[in-house]
């Protein structure tokens, strides 16, 4: 099957003749058709199948085989995603799917000035990608009406629950017109999701591209059993023993993240941090110098990295496994894009391992388990001591309208250890507040003192 089956409006076509897309990815086999027809779609697909051109090409023809000019502070297609990076790719790839046409693209989301986002809607868009938290910011400052949404989109709904928006939905809901078309797009659907689409979706189709919550197979998965304060130590280790192009390196909290980028600086190995406590600068920063190879490393927490869609990532390695296992299924879908094969690199305390057992459970997998390398103690011993903390514990390198915002909402600032889940739990307070931000945005380099192919890859097995 080639695209131009699908009899897509002429400037779509020409668009996906510039960016040399011939074939469809399985998930826009499945669901264009069934778009085109106007059905409501419910895709069970992670980021990296083509899921953002399956919903928006469909919508594009849909707007340009029917057009009518935006109502002031309306828009026609409204498409929500759980964080600013996705939302960022999606209106992107809306642009690039759009580009011979004169359909207009906006995205709103926290963490920059409201003002121009107010102006920009103003005469209206014809596709908005939008945060759930910014948007009902601007609804409620009567600078967006949803009443004339033809089209609505849901992406990455199970993350949407887990960052604990439902709430936010609901609302949303409510003020979208009763005729309308729904897209509901999930990596995976528990229960709840599963309850959560029927709320959307009227008679829906439903496509999947990946069995439930079944890992990547092109990923070999290992997992080293290691105490929490000698992870560091496994970390360097792992670093100059695998031949890694680009690794995503999570942690559960921020100041986990922050902490292990400072240890990182310690040995003279650049690495950013990206979590909910940088500012969109510094975010955009990361990513970007992610993208470009510049830095190899990214530390992240789970909700900075959804989304991100990065190629060549040869390693995720999990500094902290995550206590819902559906959040390693989408971390470890970070490498391994495109048909490419990828390494992930589980590091388990103790007191991590019934996650594992419920991870292990719900991917149906076992990690080949990797002992601890000869001489560890010594590595432990001589780990080089991490950069200096940045002084200022008042919440500097916060982004100042994020915090305006959280002091709006009456979130508090400043949370202990113990509060800083990056969203990963299942309920719960979904912001990230308080950590410090330890970037140092002078120093961006990754230079490994020693990088040489070696011991812990030989030991990690393919699981297929
Ligand atoms: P997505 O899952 O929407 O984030 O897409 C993942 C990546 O695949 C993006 O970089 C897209 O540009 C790319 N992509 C999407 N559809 C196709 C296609 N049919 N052929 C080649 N690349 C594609």
């Amino acid at each position: 099957m080639e695209f131009k089956d699908f009899g897509l409006h002429a400037d779509i076509e020409r668009a996906l003749t510039a960016k040399r897309y011939t074939q469809p990815t399985p998930i826009q086999q499945q669901a264009i058709p069934v778009l085109l027809q106007g059905r409501d779609l419910c895709g069970i697909a992670q980021t990296g199948t083509g899921k953002t051109a399956a919903f928006s090409l469909p919508s594009l023809h849909h707007m340009l085989s029917n057009p009518k000019p935006p109502v002031p502070r309306g828009c026609r297609m409204l498409v929500l995603s759980p964080t600013r990076e996705l939302a960022a790719q999606i209106a992107q790839s809306c642009r690039d799917y759009g580009r011979f046409t004169k359909l207009s693209v906006s995205t709103v989301f926290g963490g920059v000035p409201i003002n121009r986002q107010i102006r920009e809607l103003g005469q209206g868009v014809d596709i908005l990608v939008a945060t759930p938290g910014r948007l009902l910011d601007l609804i409620d400052q009567r600078a967006l009406r949803l009443d004339d949404v033809d089209i609505f989109v849901l992406d990455e709904a199970d993350q949407m629950m887990d960052m604990g928006f439902i709430h936010s939905l609901r609302r949303v809901a409510k003020l979208l017109p009763a005729k309308r078309q729904n897209l509901f797009f999930s990596a995976t659907m528990p229960k709840e999701i599963a309850a959560l689409a029927k709320q959307f979706l009227e008679d829906p189709v439903t496509v999947s591209v990946t069995p439930q919550a079944t890992t990547a197979e092109k990923i070999r998965q290992s997992v080293t059993f290691v105490e929490q304060k000698e992870k560091q130590a496994l970390l360097h280790h792992v670093l100059q023993t695998q031949d890694i192009d680009r690794a995503l390196i999570f942690t559960r909290t921020k100041h986990g993240a922050d902490r292990v980028v400072r240890h990182l600086k310690g040995a003279g190995i650049d690495a950013f941090a990206i979590h909910g406590n940088k500012s969109q600068a510094q975010r955009t920063t990361a990513l970007q110098a992610f993208r470009s190879g510049k830095v190899k490393l990214l530390v992240a927490t789970d909700i900075a990295a959804r989304g991100i869609d990065v190629s060549g990532v040869s390693h995720v390695i999990n500094f902290e496994i995550p206590n819902v296992p559906e959040q390693y299924v989408h971390r470890i879908g970070r490498t391994a894009r495109a048909g490419a094969e990828g390494v992930a690199i589980s590091f388990v305390a103790p007191d991590e391992k019934a996650y594992l057992r419920d991870i292990e459970r719900v991917t149906r997998t076992r990690a080949e388990p990797v002992k601890l390398p000869e001489g560890f103690s010594e590595l432990v011993r001589n780990l080089p001591k991490p950069v200096a903390p940045p002084r200022d514990t008042g919440g500097q390198g916060r982004n100042p309208q994020r915090q305006r915002e959280d002091a709006r909402r009456g979130r508090g600032g400043q949370a202990g250890p113990g509060a800083q889940s990056d969203g990963s739990q299942r309920s719960g307070a979904r912001r990230e507040g308080g950590a410090v931000d330890g970037q140092d945005q002078r120093k961006r380099r990754f230079r490994p003192r020693n990088k040489s192919v070696g011991a812990h890859k030989g030991a990690v097995k393919r699981v297929g």
